[in-house]
């Protein structure tokens, strides 16, 4: 931070599912991102970015507290929510004066996760809002309410569990084809507000309110977003009109991704196709709402004393490693992430980092620019590390693979198959020093035949293995810890 400049405001944008690849610029096959290209291209933009888990709440944790989740604990299903001692960069930020705000729109981020821990508001969407964006007004936006937090849409599951259940299972198969009957019965019940198109379109004006509230308070502010309008289930929205022909062709298309885990159904060459456009297509409706948050940013004056980061939580996948969607493992278009950087005050314009960044460096780059003090203890490293140098230690992530999967339905076979077909549950994914370990460009290392194993073993590896090994050998002991720590924990409230 300059001396003689105010502490920078800070906004991070977590667009949930959009993988590195999809912001990539790879002509027709790719759906436009004109916001965050321009972005990208006029900032610090990283050229490898990974994550450091596949699913949304070990990586958030990851992001707010700048560790791996083998030390912030927080990756089993069902394992209590992030621990309120382990500092977060929220809570770091109030020490230094910052006034901070959550804004999600998945609600694994929220109270009850932990992963709020920290921040002065939290507002939060359930997740049948993704089942009635189509019905404008059905999510009025109110103030964020103070201290706990005020969940958005708080009645849906209420709401929604009314619903015969084979009208649900309907609208879960085949989401298209529902938001149609959402979108007739928005006509009926009135005009609302016709810029509701996204997922949680309360974001916006709360995203303004914050940064108003900041200003009227004179605390320098910590916004943080989630948009999860690239999340299955993938369903068109207005801002397609043009292209509405080609989405009626897709009602159909089946997005049963619980039925493809307990392995009953799997999309076919067809189905894959049109789901990828309709993937695209969310990525277009991403781009455009980050085009207003930062318009918001500009008209407000903030831009210049604004620090901004985008990036994402994972990537998703269309059967790429023999995945659908995310969260059961490990693929590059599940790992690697979208990363750019406006640093405040015109700091670092135009430049491209050769290093691999990762989710956990996000922390302690945001605090040194922020003029607090990053924990010693912080598994990340600054960008300005990673600008003209790979890092030193390589980035990793860890596949926790179907232990996080709640559900009694997928058969031991199946459980068996799914192990089988994907990378081993504990990976290592990285470059160390510069160097390519193996394939083509980054490695994917393998421990054991399933997880907590102790027989781990690389199963590719240069003159640089030993060293990794040596890491997964620690990290394995880690990850037993954290898991028994997990499981006293639970205990020692009386649970089972
Ligand atoms: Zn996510």
């Amino acid at each position: 931070m300059t001396p003689d400049k105010r502490p920078p405001n800070l906004v991070i944008f977590v667009l949930d599912c959009v993988s590195a690849e999809a912001l990539r610029a790879r002509g027709a096959e790719t759906a436009p991102a004109p916001a965050y290209d321009s972005f990208a291209a006029e900032g610090l933009s990283f050229r490898t970015a990974v994550t450091t888990a596949p699913w949304t709440i070990p990586a958030h944790a990851s992001l707010f507290t700048g560790l791996y989740p083998w030390r912030h604990k927080t990756f089993n299903h069902g394992s209590p929510g992030l621990d309120s001692n382990i500092p977060t960069l929220a809570g770091l930020l109030r020490a230094a004066g910052y006034r901070s705000t959550c804004l999600s729109a998945n609600p694994f981020v929220s109270p009850r996760t932990g992963l709020t821990s920290g921040f002065d508001d939290a507002v939060w969407s359930e997740w049948t809002h993704l089942y009635f964006r189509g019905i404008r007004n059905f999510h009025r936006y109110s103030p964020p309410s103070v201290g706990s937090g005020s969940p958005i849409g708080a009645e849906e599951p209420r709401r929604w569990r009314r619903f015969p259940r084979s009208i649900r299972r309907f609208a879960e198969r085949y989401p298209p084809s529902w938001e149609i009957a959402c979108r007739a019965a928005g006509k009926l019940l009135g005009p609302g507000d016709r810029s509701a198109t996204g997922v949680a379109s309360w974001i916006e004006p709360a995203f303004e309110e914050a940064l108003r509230a900041g200003g009227r308070s004179a605390h320098p502010t910590f916004t943080f977003v989630n948009l999860l309008d690239a999340h299955e289930p993938y369903i068109g929205m207005d801002v397609h009109r043009s292209l509405y022909g080609e989405y009626l062709s897709m009602l159909g298309v089946r997005q049963d991704w619980v039925n493809w885990l307990r392995g009953r159904w799997a999309p076919n060459s067809r189905e894959l196709r049109k789901l990828r456009t309709l993937y695209g297509f969310a990525i277009t409706t991403v781009d455009r709402r980050l085009q207003r948050l930062l318009s918001i940013v500009r008209k407000m004056d903030l831009w210049e004393q604004t620090m901004i980061v985008i990036t994402s939580d994972h990537g998703q996948c269309f059967t790429e490693g023999r995945q659908l969607f995310h969260s059961v493992g490990l693929d590059e278009s599940v790992v690697k992430i979208p990363l750019a950087v406006k640093l405040p005050y015109g700091r670092l314009g135009k430049v491209r980092a050769s290093g691999a960044a990762s989710l956990v460096d996000i922390l302690p780059s945001a605090l040194l620019e922020c003029g607090a003090s990053p924990p010693s203890s912080v598994d990340g490293v600054t960008f300005d590390q990673l600008i003209d140098h790979d890092r030193v230690e390589p980035a990793l992530v860890l596949g926790d693979g179907l232990s996080q999967i709640d559900s009694a339905h997928v058969t031991s076979r199946r459980r068996e198959e799914l192990d089988s077909l994907r990378v081993d549950a504990y990976s290592a994914y990285g470059r160390v020093g510069g160097r390519i370990l193996a394939g083509d460009g980054e490695a994917s290392y393998r421990r054991g035949s399933g997880p907590l194993t102790d027989e781990a073993r690389i199963e590719k590896a240069d003159e640089n293995g030993g060293k990794l090994e040596s890491t997964l050998d620690l990290i394995s002991i880690q990850v037993k810890t954290a898991v028994n720590s997990v499981h006293q924990r639970i205990a020692g409230w009386g649970y089972d």
